[in-house]
């Protein structure tokens, strides 16, 4: 079978590229290696991710969407490009229509930036389509309606909260808090508390093993090893989950504050909505234990949890490629 129609969700840790009828068939870490010497790409996604914290001076590993907007429009290319031939293998015989999901907040140049690297990295048509409308449809909301739906997209560098009326986003803000810091919360505890350096994958796996974001009365226990920071030497602790849920409790703020603001900027009638059918969460830092009962104790509207939150955007971009039509009023731009 030939591929015709590539979905493509750029996010601030993974990318994810979706085929109609086959699913999502790559999922790699948005992260390229760079040398400097020559200013040249070296690896993309999985290869690149293994060289993090561990290259020579002369080679830089990168997360180019660390903030949710794409730093380096040469990166982004080679990126687009990597996972495009990578979908549709080394026969081609069309050149497929790619669709990418976009940050919600972004300009209009950074728009055409992302149509143009899409096109020069060979794909036949390029559309592009805000990431919370993707997420929505992803998670199987009917957007299309005249009633107000809101999703809570929380992934690895950003939060994006946004409410969604006739295919279109009516109010949105896309914070730069998600995973990653909720990760440094937790390295930043463990290192004042404790006296012990560990690093960002250590400090993810004790928040996905052990971490909640309420209080639990039955805690979990995670054995840890570090370097001490008096003496250098590696060290084992144990931490419980409850000290992981204060450590990280201003940056659940930060994003319920998020949340908060585009309630407040939502016009009645939506959020009457909003109230009724309550809120999605989709992005892999609604993954986090007890998320969705801290959202709906602090913004008292109903919180659901959607289905494969991590796929929900890349699923999105599938849906609408096949249903192009259906979904066209969500379509920012095409070309
Ligand atoms: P992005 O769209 O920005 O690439 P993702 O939606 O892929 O982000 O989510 C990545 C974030 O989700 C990471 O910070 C990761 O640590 C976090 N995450 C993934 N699984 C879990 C889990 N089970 N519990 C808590 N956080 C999780
Ligand atoms: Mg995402």
């Amino acid at each position: 079978m030939f591929i015709k129609k590539i979905g493509i969700d750029l996010g601030t840790a993974n990318t994810l590229v979706y085929i109609p009828e086959k699913g999502v068939v790559i999922n790699e870490p948005t992260v390229v290696a760079v040398s400097l010497d020559e200013n040249k790409i070296l690896a993309v996604g999985n290869e690149a991710k293994e060289m993090l914290g561990r290259t020579p001076d002369t080679i830089v590993a990168s997360r180019p969407m660390r903030d949710g907007v794409i730093a380096d429009y040469r990166v982004t290319e080679a990126m687009l490009r990597y996972f495009i031939n990578k979908a549709v293998g080394p026969i081609r015989v069309f050149r497929p229509e790619v669709m990418v999901a976009v940050p919600a907040g972004i300009t209009s140049t950074e728009k055409r930036a992302v149509i143009d690297a899409t096109l020069k990295a060979g794909a036949k048509a390029a559309y592009v389509v805000k990431e919370p409308v993707l997420a929505a449809i992803g998670a199987g909301i009917p957007i299309n309606e005249a009633s107000g739906h809101m999703i809570v997209d929380i992934g690895g560098g950003t939060s994006e909260v946004a409410v969604i009326s006739l295919g279109g986003v009516v109010a949105c803000t896309s914070a730069r808090i998600g995973g990653n810091k909720i990760d440094q919360a937790i390295a930043e505890y463990v290192k004042k508390k404790h006296n012990l350096v560990i690093g960002d994958r250590t400090a993810e796996e004790i928040k996905i093993v052990i971490g909640s974001a309420l209080p639990e009365k039955d805690e979990q226990e995670f054995d840890l090893r570090g370097r001490d920071l008096i003496t250098g030497l590696p060290r084992n602790i144990a931490v419980k989950s409850n000290e992981i849920t204060e450590a990280i409790a201003d940056q659940l703020r930060e994003i319920i504050q998020t949340i908060k603001s585009v309630l407040s900027e939502t016009p009645p009638e939506l959020s009457a909505d909003v109230m009724d059918k309550g809120m999605i969460l989709s992005g892999g830092g609604s993954l986090l234990k007890n998320m969705d009962r801290l959202i709906t104790e602090a913004t008292g509207v109903p919180c659901y949890l959607a289905e494969e939150p991590l796929l929900c955007v890349a699923k999105g971009a599938g849906i609408a490629l096949e249903h192009l039509n259906v979904y066209k009023r969500s379509i920012m731009s095409k070309k």
